[in-house]
């Protein structure tokens, strides 16, 4: 299982994130990248953190 984490103050708003993840968990809300989706679909692939320009997003797994 991983844990995703947005950090708001990085984030620069730039959209690439919710794009980017296969699993649809990340939306755009107010500026912002969010969380949204049902974590435990999250696979871990990094795909966000590899598009994200300012780092803002990190998984963890537990
Ligand atoms: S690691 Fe992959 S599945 Fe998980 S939130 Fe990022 S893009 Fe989506
Ligand atoms: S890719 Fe990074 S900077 Fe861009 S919206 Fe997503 S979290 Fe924010």
């Amino acid at each position: 299982m991983f844990i995703v984490s947005i950090d708001e103050d990085q984030c620069s708003g730039c959209n690439e994130c919710t794009e980017s993840c296969p699993a649809h968990l990340l939306s755009f809300v107010e500026d912002k990248a969010q969380v949204t989706g049902d974590e435990s679909e999250c696979m871990g692939c990094e795909s966000c953190t590899s598009v994200c320009p300012t780092g803002a997003i990190s998984i963890a797994e537990m």
